[in-house]
């Protein structure tokens, strides 16, 4: 079987050294030393890797992103019932975070080529819905806009929190945009569980961090928090990956450019998502002609690693139905997010991908889009559209 992912973690012997500290500091969760050395890292690398920001920023580590989302989201202190805007075609984390912080969520669609929530889609749901909040989703690790989305938010006076779990270190805060990364282990900077929220406004970050910390503020809870906290083991790890992050990403682009390469002669029958790739890639994702899971059924057949990611859209999961029977909160259609949701297959992709795991890959794929029955219910991006029209 060549794997769908395989996660890149520092070995033991690397690790090691953090460890000896935390043997010798005795300090073990709490924001202890190994988790504020993290932090500042984390700004340094993303400064680094983002050079053209400007704004001066900050971070208050997590232990997931799903949580990041959470915490990010409670402190700014909404009326419960307030509106948040988010995309369908996302992972669930991202509306439970808002549920879960008694806000409701107000399914909007995505951009057909792109595949993301943009600022021209959201602008008609945050007027017919009043939302305070649009969360943008870098889904697939795409790089999103975040100069466009500040201009929205000041535009339609609202907080932008960019769910930017799987898409490090591509984005950087901006006033009233907020970004909340992931390093889960499979993503761009994997540490096993962990995450951060980044903002320029420390006095948000102030409120986050006591969220994170059941939402004590100097001995007295101000209001209901969690525990969110980043252990120092997961720092250790943490800072191993910033040392190694660089090379790791330059060697995520080389091997998404040479799978990219090697597809070329399926252009014709597969979509890829426009706009800025992703700046670490940790997924490789296509969308094919018909539904993708015969597709990705022959594949597994095949000894391929497949997965639908972000299948079915959040409209059609159980536990957010109520939100969408409510039929004030489903503004206008969900069409392309369906359609693409049924289409887009995420093929093998890791640092261990070799040259031949790449042929085989495509080999497989040609021969499986040569067998299956292609069938056309609505076209979905301009690919799509032009082999429909053949
Ligand atoms: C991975 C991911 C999450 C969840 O992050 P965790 O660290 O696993 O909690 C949320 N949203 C998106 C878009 C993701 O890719």
């Amino acid at each position: 079987m060549i794997p769908l992912m395989v996660p890149d973690l520092p070995s033991t012997d690397e690790i090691l050294p953090w460890l000896r500290q935390i043997d010798h500091n005795h300090w073990y969760s709490n924001y202890g030393p190994l988790c504020l050395e993290f932090e500042t890292q984390l700004v340094a690398l993303l400064k680094a890797q983002n050079p053209r920001a400007t704004e001066d920023f900050a971070m208050v580590s997590t232990c997931s992103g799903t949580t990041a989302l959470e915490v990010g989201l409670s402190a700014y202190r909404l009326r419960p019932g307030t509106r948040v805007v988010l995309p369908s075609l996302t992972f669930p984390a991202t509306a439970t975070a808002i549920i879960r912080s008694g806000l409701i969520p107000v399914l909007a669609d995505v951009d057909s080529d792109s595949w993301v929530l943009t600022p021209e889609i959201a602008t008609g749901v945050v007027a017919k819905s009043g939302a305070k909040v649009v969360m943008p989703v870098a889904a697939y690790g795409q790089t999103l806009d975040t100069e466009a989305w500040q201009k929205f938010a000041a535009q339609y006076d609202c907080q932008v929190l960019i769910d930017s779990a799987g898409a490090f270190p591509a984005h950087t805060p901006k006033p009233r945009v907020d970004i909340a990364y992931s390093f889960h282990a499979t993503k761009s900077l994997g540490i096993g569980e962990g995450g951060g929220l980044l903002s320029i406004d420390r006095e948000y970050l102030q409120t986050a961090r006591e969220l994170t910390n059941f939402g004590f503020g100097k001995g007295i809870i101000n209001t209901v928090g969690m525990n969110a906290k980043l252990s120092e083991y997961h720092a250790a790890v943490g800072l191993c990956q910033i040392e190694r992050f660089p090379q790791m990403k330059s060697r995520r682009r080389i091997i998404y450019r040479k799978l990219r390469e090697r597809l070329q002669p399926l252009r014709n029958a597969l979509t890829y998502q426009s706009g800025l790739a992703p700046n670490s890639p940790t997924l490789f994702v296509v969308a094919v002609p018909g539904s993708a899971t015969a597709v990705c059924q022959a594949l597994e057949a095949q000894q391929i690693g497949v997965r639908q990611w972000y299948c079915p859209p959040l409209h059609q999961h159980p536990a957010f139905d109520s939100y969408i029977k409510n039929a004030s909160l489903k503004f206008g259609d969900l069409t392309v997010s369906e359609q693409l949701s049924d289409r887009i297959i995420g093929l093998p992709f890791h640092l261990q991908l070799n040259d031949r795991e790449m042929r085989a890959i495509t080999r497989a794929l040609t021969q499986v889009l040569a067998n299956t029955t292609i069938h056309f219910p609505e076209p979905v991006g301009a690919n799509v559209m032009s082999l429909a029209n053949k």
